[in-house]
C-alpha cells in the first residue's frame, strides 16, 4: 500500500543521505591524513613461527560512528573514485614505516624487521595514469627499493582491465616490485592467464583454509591442487585466514611456506606490530 511506499523511499533517502555522508567524511579524512593502516604478519610455519613480511591494511575510525569495516567503505570509495587516493594514502603510510622499521633494526632497537611489505592496489588504481611513476617516487622518496614492495592484486582486478594491468605490472616488475594475486581461486578467469602474467606467489583465500578440517576431503584437494600449481608455475604460496592449529597443520603438511591469519596473529597497529619486531616476530 501507499504507506508502506513511503516508509520505503524514507528508508532508500536516508540511507543515501548516509552514504553521501559517509563518503564527504571518508574524502575529509583522507584529506588530513586521519586512515590508518594496521599490518598483519605473514609467517613461515612452524616452532617458532618466523616473520616474514607484513599486509597493510587499511583502517577508518569515523568520529561519531566509530570503526567502519574496510568492505564497506571501500566500496564508497570506489563509488566516489577515491580509491586511488586511498591506495596511495596506504602506499605511502607503508613504505614510511617499512623504512623506520629497518632502520631501527639497523640501530639494534628491533630484532627483525619485514622482508617486504605488501600493499593492496584497486584495478581502478592500477590502471590509472601515472601508476608506476607515482610508485616508483613514493618508494624513493622513503629510501626503500622497489623489492620492498609488494602489490596484491584480485584475479578481478586482472580480468577486468587485462592489458593496461598487465603492461604496469610487468613494468614495476621488471623494476624489482613483487606481485602477488589476491584471494586466489574466487575469481572467474581461467587458470591459463597464470602462465603469462607477471606474477610472484599466490594467495590462496581464506574461503578455501576455512573448510580445512582434515587430511582429506575436498578443500583439501582444493588447496593441494593451488600449492602444486603454484610450485609447478614457479611461484609462491600465502595461506590466508587459517586460524585453527587443524589448517595450520594441513597447510603445513601440504609444504606451504607461507601463512597469514588469526592464529598467528591479527592485523595490528603499529605500535603493537613494532612490540612483535622487538621481541623477534
Ligand atoms: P584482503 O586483502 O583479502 O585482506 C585480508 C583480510 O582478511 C583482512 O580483512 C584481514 O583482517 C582478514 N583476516 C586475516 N586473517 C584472518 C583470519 O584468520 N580470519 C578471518 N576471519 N579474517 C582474517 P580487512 O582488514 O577487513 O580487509 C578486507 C579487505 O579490504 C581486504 O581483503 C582488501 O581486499 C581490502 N583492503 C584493505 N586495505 C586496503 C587498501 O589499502 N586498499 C585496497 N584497495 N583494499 C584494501
Ligand atoms: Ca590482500
Ligand atoms: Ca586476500
Ligand atoms: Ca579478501
Amino acid at each position: 500500500g501507499g504507506g508502506r511506499w513511503t516508509l520505503l523511499d524514507e528508508e532508500v533517502r536516508t540511507r543515501a543521505r548516509r552514504a553521501l555522508r559517509l563518503v564527504a567524511d571518508l574524502r575529509e579524512a583522507l584529506a588530513r591524513g586521519a586512515v590508518d593502516v594496521h599490518y598483519q604478519p605473514v609467517v613461515q610455519p612452524g616452532r617458532p613461527a618466523r616473520l616474514r613480511s607484513v599486509e597493510a591494511l587499511c583502517r577508518w575510525t569515523h568520529p561519531e560512528l566509530g570503526p567502519v569495516r574496510p568492505d564497506v567503505f571501500i566500496e564508497l570509495a570506489e563509488r566516489a573514485n577515491l580509491v586511488p587516493v586511498l591506495d596511495s594514502h596506504v602506499l605511502q603510510v607503508a613504505c614510511r614505516d617499512l623504512a623506520s622499521w629497518r632502520s631501527a633494526q639497523a640501530a639494534g632497537d628491533l630484532a627483525v624487521s619485514p622482508e617486504h611489505v605488501a600493499v593492496n592496489v584497486s584495478a581502478v588504481s592500477l590502471s590509472a595514469e601515472g601508476f608506476a611513476d607515482g610508485v616508483r617516487r613514493v618508494v624513493a622518496a622513503a629510501g626503500l627499493q622497489l623489492s620492498d614492495l609488494c602489490l596484491e592484486v584480485t584475479e578481478t582486478a586482472l580480468a577486468s582491465d587485462l592489458r593496461a594491468c598487465r603492461q604496469v605490472l610487468e613494468e614495476l616488475r621488471a623494476d624489482g616490485v613483487r606481485v602477488a594475486i589476491d584471494d586466489f581461486g574466487t575469481g572467474y578467469s581461467s587458470l591459463a592467464y597464470l602462465t603469462d602474467l607477471p606474477v610472484d606467489h599466490l594467495k590462496v583465500d581464506r574461503s578455501f583454509v576455512r573448510d580445512l578440517r582434515s587430511t582429506t576431503g575436498p578443500a583439501r584437494a582444493v588447496a593441494a591442487a593451488v600449492v602444486s600449481l603454484a610450485r609447478t608455475l614457479g611461484l609462491g604460496v600465502v595461506a590466508e585466514g587459517v586460524e585453527t592449529l587443524e589448517q595450520d597443520a594441513v597447510i603445513s603438511d601440504l609444504g606451504c611456506e607461507a601463512v597469514q591469519g588469526y592464529l598467528y596473529s591479527r592485523p595490528l597497529p603499529r605500535e603493537a606490530l613494532l612490540d612483535v619486531l622487538r621481541s623477534g616476530g
